[in-house]
């Protein structure tokens, strides 16, 4: 009974459904009406990479140690040559899997016949089970990535759904965990409601239906389990605020990608999706010392980043448990966690604008806050502070806008990585209907394990829906 799972990189469960309606997208229409569509949440930051953890080891990505997509090392253990930063944009992506809790296993650890592609983490599936892995692939995604070669990304998204339909009826995997990236590729250049990301949702459809065929003919189909998911939404973004380069403007020696050399930095902007960003300071610290501690003088700068109109939220990790959440028009809240329960206190506002919640489990956590403007904020924010790699203050993006401009190589119009309900809401179709309605990207993994009839490893942060 193998558990195939497609990443629709990118896809928006409103904009995923609508294309399905017009009749777009025949073969996941069929999954719907057969299996189910549901409305998830996926992981902050909302990011790529960041947000298959859930998929892969049905955790969070901070405390599995995947703060965001660029990361200030602390402690240290990330060369010095690369000022102790991390980027997985680009070579470092590699670093991936020995950056990521050794203690928590991924689903390549915990099957035996599998296949992935585009994956990220690729923690215990060898070599030969990696499609798009090559360096004759990263160079032809690099030449699409710097030419702006919009229309480039259908063709490998082409290639690599024919080629991952054509090793699983090879292989007969029991696992497959691969990732069609053009919905988001083309978001990015041209909107998420373009004609072009219609064309990208096609071929997502178009490898389905391939799979689904061929699973009929070898008459495995009843037994397949078929995902369509994704890790992240979209939303348009007209501007663009360089929070490195405003530091760097007010004269504070800025560590940023991609100039991370030389040392004695003050400050270090991570952004991260470009919605989100982890800025670091005090660093010659090798452990974080929380906001009360921070040396005074970062007091007025980080007061005034917050108050820039870029930045919808800002949470401030107050010790190990708790975090102050805050924003310029609705005053500030502190969110904690304590013995698995989640509670959330108004302080000077409601920024999360939920009430109060007082030790409830992460379940009504997620109920009281899914109609807002911010799903599931209380548990993921809980969760993303609570990492040790986390940065001193966490910025959330406000709509319109994200938080880099300078060395970006192509202009984009869509952004993701914000806690705001386009970018953590995505859709999540499957083939048979489910038991119990899935609510977060991490009940996908446990869920796998069931349907393969496999143990449920200790400590996920999520539940089987089947
Ligand atoms: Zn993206």
């Amino acid at each position: 009974m193998p558990v195939i799972i497609l990443v629709a990189d990118g896809a928006r469960p409103d904009s995923l459904a609508e294309a399905m309606d017009r009749g777009d997208l025949p073969a996941l229409a069929r999954l719907r009406a057969e299996g189910g569509a549901h409305t998830v949440v996926t992981s902050w930051p909302s990011v790529t990479g960041m947000a298959y953890t859930p998929f892969l080891m049905g955790r969070f990505p901070g405390p599995v140690g995947l703060p965001g997509l660029r990361w200030f090392d602390r402690s240290r253990r990330i060369s010095g040559l690369f000022g102790h930063a991390r980027s997985y944009v680009g070579s470092e992506m590699r670093q991936v899997d020995t950056d990521l809790d050794a203690g928590a296993p991924t689903m390549f650890e915990l099957t035996q016949r599998k296949l992935g592609a585009l994956n990220v983490i690729q923690r215990g599936l060898p070599f030969r089970d990696r499609i798009g892995y090559s360096a004759g692939f990263a160079l032809r995604a690099g030449w699409t990535h710097f030419r702006g070669n919009v229309r480039g990304w259908l063709a490998i998204d082409r290639d690599i759904g024919s080629t991952l339909a054509r090793r699983i009826r090879k292989d007969n995997p029991e696992f497959v965990f691969a990732a069609l990236t053009g919905i988001d590729k083309t978001s990015h250049s041209e909107g998420h409601n373009s004609q072009v990301v219609r064309d990208a949702m096609k071929i997502v459809d178009a490898t389905a239906a391939e799979i689904r065929h061929d699973a009929e003919r070898a008459g495995t189909w009843e037994e397949t389990h078929l995902w369509i998911v994704s890790d992240h939404g979209h939303s348009p973004v007209t501007q663009h605020d360089d929070i490195a380069a405003h530091f760097r403007a007010t004269g504070f020696r800025t560590l940023a990608h991609p100039w991370t050399f030389g040392t004695a930095h003050d400050i270090a902007v991570m952004v991260s999706g470009n919605a989100m960003a982890h800025l670091y300071v005090d660093l010659r610290n090798r452990t974080r010392s929380f906001w009360p501690a921070l040396s005074p003088r970062w007091r007025e700068p980080l007061d005034e980043v917050m108050r820039r109109p870029s930045v919808d939220l800002a949470v401030i990790p107050q010790g190990p448990g708790s975090a102050e959440v805050r924003s310029a028009h609705h005053g500030s809240a502190v969110v904690s966690r304590h013995n698995g329960t989640f509670s959330y206190r108004p302080e000077t506002g409601d920024p999360l604008g939920l009430g109060e919640l007082s030790d409830v489990c992460a379940c009504a956590a997620l109920e009281a806050t899914a109609d807002t403007d911010y799903p599931d904020s209380v548990v993921q924010i809980a969760h993303l502070a609570a990492s040790a790699r986390s940065g001193d203050v966490i910025l959330s993006a406000a709509r319109l806008w994200d938080l880099r401009e300078q060395y970006e190589p192509i202009p984009h119009v869509s952004s993701h990585g914000a806690l705001h309900r386009e970018h953590m809401l995505v859709p999540l179709v499957t083939n048979h209907p489910v038991v119990r309605p899935p609510r977060r990207t991490v009940d996908v993994m446990p869920s796998a394990l069931a349907a393969l009839g496999k143990p449920i490893p200790p400590g996920l942060d999520g539940r089987s829906f089947l």
